[in-house]
């Protein structure tokens, strides 16, 4: 285990209260909980923010984004893990990496893309030390999906779009799904839409806060 700030704060026993709290917080599926307990969330923030790796909060990561909530992880991924296992998972938003090395523990082939070129490359260097050769990662548009893999039987944003990115669809099989917030700064809502035959279904998971999905690319 990679443990570049000290035991205490990434001993079994803290990771183990993250645990026991987002089973408090109504999260239920075992896989999700044993990822969580198993990826080291120290790795992915800054050293002076590690000692609260294992809290459950969102804490900033560089360029004003931040690395998601545990929670938030949590409950996302249980909505990515249907009861057929999801084979390949497109990521919009790699941010700090976090949510990509859970899924990747979890499900065969992860794609992901992020818009800050420094923040993709951060992240590309994680997955390498850490040994995770089932996920890809590449700076890009979100908004664009990653037409060259597609179809994915999952896309999933950690960023929201104001309004749904409908277009985003092509790029999934049917059966699949795209989980995303949507809304603006103030209000918005984790949305679940499966691709059907004809058309697709709607379903709302409840209100969360993430950082805007903003157009183009910052090298
Ligand atoms: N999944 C991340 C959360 C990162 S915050 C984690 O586990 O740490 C959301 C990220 O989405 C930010 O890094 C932001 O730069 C990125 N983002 C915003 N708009 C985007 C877009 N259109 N395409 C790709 N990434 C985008």
């Amino acid at each position: 285990m990679i443990s570049p700030t000290g035991i205490g704060m990434t001993s079994e026993r803290t990771r183990l209260r993250l645990i026991e709290r987002l089973r408090q917080q109504n999260i239920k599926n075992e896989s999700v909980l044993d990822a969580i307990f198993d990826v080291p969330r120290h790795v992915f923030i800054d050293e002076a923010l590690a000692h609260r790796a294992y809290e459950d909060t969102a804490l900033p990561i560089s360029h004003g984004q931040t690395i998601s909530q545990p929670w938030v992880v949590a409950k996302m991924t249980e909505a990515v893990l249907s009861e057929i296992l999801p084979e390949k998972v497109l990521e919009l938003g790699t941010g700090s990496g976090y949510q990509a090395a859970i899924l990747g523990q979890l499900v065969p082939r992860v794609f992901s893309v992020e818009r800050i070129d420094l923040l993709t490359k951060q992240a590309r260097r994680r997955f390498i030390k850490l040994g995770y050769r089932n996920i890809r990662c590449k700076t890009g548009d979100g908004f664009q999906g990653w037409a060259n893999e597609a179809p994915f039987d999952v896309i999933i944003a950690t960023a929201a779009p104001k309004e749904i990115p409908f277009a985003l669809l092509d790029q999934l099989n049917v059966g699949g799904k795209m989980i995303l917030p949507v809304g603006d700064t103030k209000k918005q809502e984790l949305v679940a839409i499966e691709k059907q035959h004809e058309g697709y279904q709607q379903h709302q998971l409840g209100e969360v806060y993430f950082v805007p999905l903003l157009e183009g690319v910052v090298r």
